[in-house]
């Protein structure tokens, strides 16, 4: 085999010897990015459909981002949690007013998804009650109490025991939350949509029923928006649509368009209340240089009309899909820019790699399950390009998977 990829081979290499081996050796050595495209070390191009996972939300070498964090690098990085800093105030003001949470409401500022949960959870110890229900499928980080939430056996089984007290329930199934949530019931933490688990929306009504049987049981309801807020499915956040007000959001990946950070915001004064000082903190939340990338971020989503542009060109997407009347592929799933694509078999390995070949990045989210969450900048005739390649990468992927048949 000849190897199209010279430079990226030397770096893979030295990647295996120094990187600890959670991930498997990478595909791509990424060297640089403009808009939803991003280029490898040996100067190929890609169409970047996956955007860091839900995270690159203005694409990439954003001005408005590159300017941001320019200007806020050249005034002030980082201060303690001693002290304040103008982003980080506005940024906390803004995510109340976007989230449209009632008076009262509040924001802690951390740096990834895992410890926005991290915080949720301590919010719902503070009921005095230590039951938390999740759903099967969900997936809310890696700590070893966020992975208590993470339904996923392959995950948790090493580290067991975790955070005692959590129980998993069908996802979408009413009456097994209502059965599961009890007077040791301090939360139920849902994601609208479970991302990791295969973009699979929650059912009509879920939602609603969830905010129902927790407010009667006098628990939380946490969201965990981490992959589904800030614009991804074509609203501010996907409660909002779902027409629930929660306990407390979680946020995180698109939110710093990049840049880490994390938050938990909090609903009303009584929720608010459950966290007092000295009872949490970090570092580096908060810090100004984070907080001035976010408010890019939502600025430029804002100034740049994302929120409907996302619900545009997803839709055009899950119709260009479905236009292809192809028989390998069963139909979408999804909302706005966090999309499946599901195949009639266990094909997406094998499509994932042709794509890459052909200059496309998609990700294998479950074995016959494509997930799509490009960066909202991404156009109607870029996903076109990956939509037209389909059938040809289909032809490629379930030949090789014949070939490959022991049988
Ligand atoms: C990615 C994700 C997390 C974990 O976020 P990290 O930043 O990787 O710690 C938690 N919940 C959901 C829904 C996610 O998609």
């Amino acid at each position: 085999m000849t190897a199209p990829h010279p430079t990226a081979g030397a770096w893979l290499d030295r990647y295996e010897g120094a990187l600890l081996n959670l991930f498997g050796r990478p595909s791509l050595v990424l060297e640089h990015g403009d808009g939803a495209w991003v280029w490898d070390v040996d100067g190929k191009r890609y169409l970047d459909l996956v955007g860091g996972i839900a995270v690159n939300a203005l694409g990439h070498n954003h001005p408005a981002l590159v300017a941001a964090v320019s200007k806020q690098a050249g005034q002030l990085v980082h201060v303690s949690n001693f002290f304040t800093s103008v982003p980080q105030v506005e940024l906390a003001e803004r995510l109340l007013a976007l989230t449209g949470a009632p008076e009262g409401s509040a924001v802690f500022l951390c740096n990834s998804g895992t410890e926005a949960v991290e915080a949720a959870v301590k919010l719902a110890r503070r009921t005095g009650r230590t039951g938390i229900v999740a759903a099967e499928g969900a997936f809310h980080g890696r700590s070893t109490g966020a992975l208590a939430l993470t339904h996923k056996k392959a995950y948790r089984e090493p580290f067991e025991p975790l955070l005692p007290g959590v129980t998993h329930v069908p996802w979408g199934d009413v009456e097994a939350l209502r059965g599961a949530v009890d007077a040791g019931t301090s939360a139920v933490v849902l994601e609208p949509v479970q991302g990791e688990g295969g973009v699979v929306t929650a059912p009509a009504g879920y939602l609603r029923a969830a905010r129902d049987i927790t407010s009667e049981a006098g628990a939380l309801l946490v969201l965990d928006e981490i992959q589904t807020g800030i614009g991804r499915t074509g609203a501010w956040f996907a409660f909002q649509e779902a027409g629930v007000v929660p306990d407390a959001i979680t946020l995180a990946k698109g939110l710093g368009g990049g840049v880490p950070i994390g938050a938990l915001v909090t609903f009303g004064p009584e929720i608010s209340a459950l966290l007092t000082q000295g009872m949490h903190g970090s570092t580096f939340g908060g810090n100004p240089l984070a907080c001035a990338a976010a408010l890019a971020v939502l600025d430029t989503i804002e100034a740049e009309g994302l929120l409907d542009h996302a619900r545009e060109v997803g839709d055009h997407l899950a119709a260009r899909v479905a236009a292809l009347g192809d028989e390998r592929v069963l139909g979408t799933r999804g909302a706005g820019l966090l999309r499946a694509i599901v195949l009639a078999g266990d094909w997406s390995a094998a499509v994932v790699t042709h794509a890459r070949e052909a200059g496309f990045i998609v990700n294998p989210v479950a074995p016959d399950v494509i997930r799509l969450a490009p960066p909202l900048v991404v156009t109607a005739a870029e996903l076109d390009l990956f939509v037209d390649a389909l059938p040809a990468l289909l032809d490629a992927a379930t030949a090789a998977t014949e070939s490959q048949d022991p049988r």
